[in-house]
């Protein structure tokens, strides 16, 4: 068992920042991970092969982050994953064959995001896979995801999925982004001032990159279905509606043997609910955040929220937020006057701010002609893991069941391995295309321990048992 000031989940660019700023500041913290690397999401997707083109800007200060938490002789506890935390602030890790207990004063949580897919015929098929998956496929182990792809999806990661994919050897054979270009160029004139000319201008090199190479970019379009004997060999996409979402013309087939496909990325928040902290709505990016202040506090006085867990924003916002966390951290365990520390929160406060403003101007340019489940038939599976068609969630939905908990219970949606991750904003949508109605952030579904997957013999364990 061990004890510490602060305890920070997640070695993403948030967490790092949260362990150094903490540090600096005199607190002893641990950092969790369960990666044996740290660096997130955005590292996992980067190696030393990587080409100049492809390194976000962000790069350089996370590496100096990882070197500066050996410097600050942070302790870090990598390679296993948290599955409990409770509210006599302990929490519960293990690697799969031994169990720490933590206990702490304060908790950062900087879990970072997963990514959305989309459910269409055929997604469940071997050779669909997300981008992220893909680029950590190349990177991690130089393999590529198939010989002739077609990446698909909305927003920039499918841009820079297949920007890299192609400099890998890969034949791209089509770009389909679900937004119209029109769409994407009025709303791109109209958020530019918060745009920022890097992220335009990262934009535009990937495009640059893929029309340099005769790729196809169709834009407005979706997957519509993916079929073949053991893995994909074939995709159908169709050209979306903007008045009419189950409208689908211009239907074609293309010929491939990998698909990879991204609607954009979900907060990893999972470890508040199951604290059961106060949750809001945020109609801009369709997720659910934990309410929190500008200094990354929660609703419970010792839990603080920092990176792609606050919202969706990008490295440099998770850098800024993990900062934050520390100093609010370092503020109400003593270690700081909140006098000394004003004008630089003020001055963090402001760049989150135009981060946030950043991010959400990049969301607001990519609006989908159709909708998420536009693609889905009634025989669509939706949850994967437990492999139930939108017909059965959808017959639940119009029964007698009144709450997510209910459906849950009939049909056994989000009850499977993945818990939920892939599946349960499949089930918001259809909840609202049916009843009109979005899910209140207190009706969302329970989490509770297990976080994740873990062997039985974990919870058999008599010290955790006993706690
Ligand atoms: C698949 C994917 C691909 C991306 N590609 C790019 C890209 O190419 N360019 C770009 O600019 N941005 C990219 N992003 C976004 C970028 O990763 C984030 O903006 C940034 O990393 C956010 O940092 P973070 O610290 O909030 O979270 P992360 O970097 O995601 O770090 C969170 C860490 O917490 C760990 N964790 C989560 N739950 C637990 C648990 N229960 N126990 C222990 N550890 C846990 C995770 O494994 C992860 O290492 C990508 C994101 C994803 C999800």
């Amino acid at each position: 068992m061990l004890k510490t000031d602060l305890a920070i989940v997640g070695g993403g660019p948030a967490g790092m920042a949260a362990a150094v700023t903490a540090s600096e500041l005199g607190l002893k913290c641990i950092l969790i991970d369960d990666n044996q690397r740290l660096g997130g999401q955005i590292l996992s997707t980067y190696s030393l092969k990587t080409k100049k083109k492809f390194i976000e800007p962000e790069i350089s200060e996370i590496e100096k982050l990882r070197s500066q938490l050996l410097d600050f002789k942070v302790k870090i506890i990598s390679g296993v994953e948290l599955w409990n935390v409770d509210h006599s602030r302990s929490l519960y890790l293990t690697d799969g064959n031994h169990n720490t207990k933590i206990d702490f004063n304060l908790l950062v949580v900087a879990t970072g995001a997963y990514e959305r897919a989309m459910p269409f015929d055929g997604w469940t098929l071997p050779g669909v896979i997300t981008t992220g998956a893909a680029q950590r496929l190349i990177v991690n182990s130089g393999v590529v995801p198939g010989k002739r792809v077609l990446v698909s999806g909305r927003g920039p990661m499918i841009l820079k999925c297949a920007a890299q994919l192609l400099e890998s050897g890969v034949r791209i054979e089509a770009l389909i982004e679900a937004t119209p270009l029109l769409v994407l160029l009025f709303n791109g004139i109209k958020n530019s001032n918060h745009l920022g000319v890097r992220k335009t201008g990262q934009a535009l090199k990937y495009y640059r990159i893929l029309q340099k190479a005769g790729v196809p970019l169709l834009f407005g379009h979706a997957v519509v279905e993916a079929f073949g004997k053991e893995s994909v060999e074939h995709v159908v996409t169709g050209k979306l509606d903007r008045y009419q979402p189950t409208r689908i013309t211009n239907r074609h087939t293309w010929d491939v043997d990998g698909l990879c496909i991204s609607n954009g990325l979900e907060p990893d928040n999972r470890i508040c609910r199951l604290l059961k902290c106060k949750f809001v709505y945020d109609e801009v990016t369709e997720t659910y955040l934990p309410l929190h202040s500008n200094m990354m506090q929660t609703n419970i006085p010792w839990l603080l929220i920092a990176g792609e867990t606050a919202g969706i924003g990008g490295a440099a916002k998770a850098l800024v937020e993990g900062k934050l966390a520390a100093i609010q951290a370092g503020v109400a365990l003593g270690f700081t006057e909140q006098k000394s520390i004003v004008s630089i929160a003020n001055r963090l406060i402001k760049q989150r701010r135009s981060l946030q403003l950043q991010s959400r101007a990049i969301e607001k340019s990519y609006i989908p002609a159709g909708t998420l489940m536009t693609a889905a038939h009634p025989r669509t599976i939706i949850c994967r893991c437990e492999e139930i068609s939108r017909e059965t969630i959808s017959n639940s939905i119009k029964s007698e069941a009144k709450s997510l908990r209910n459906i849950k219970m009939q049909t056994r949606v989000c009850m499977g391995l993945c818990q939920g991750r892939m599946c349960e904003s499949f089930l918001h949508k259809e909840v609202k295309e049916i009843t009109g109605k979005s899910i209140e952030p207190d009706e969302l579904l329970l989490i509770r321990p297990p976080l994740k997957s873990i062997p039985l013999k974990v919870l058999a364990d008599q010290n955790i048992l006993d706690t």
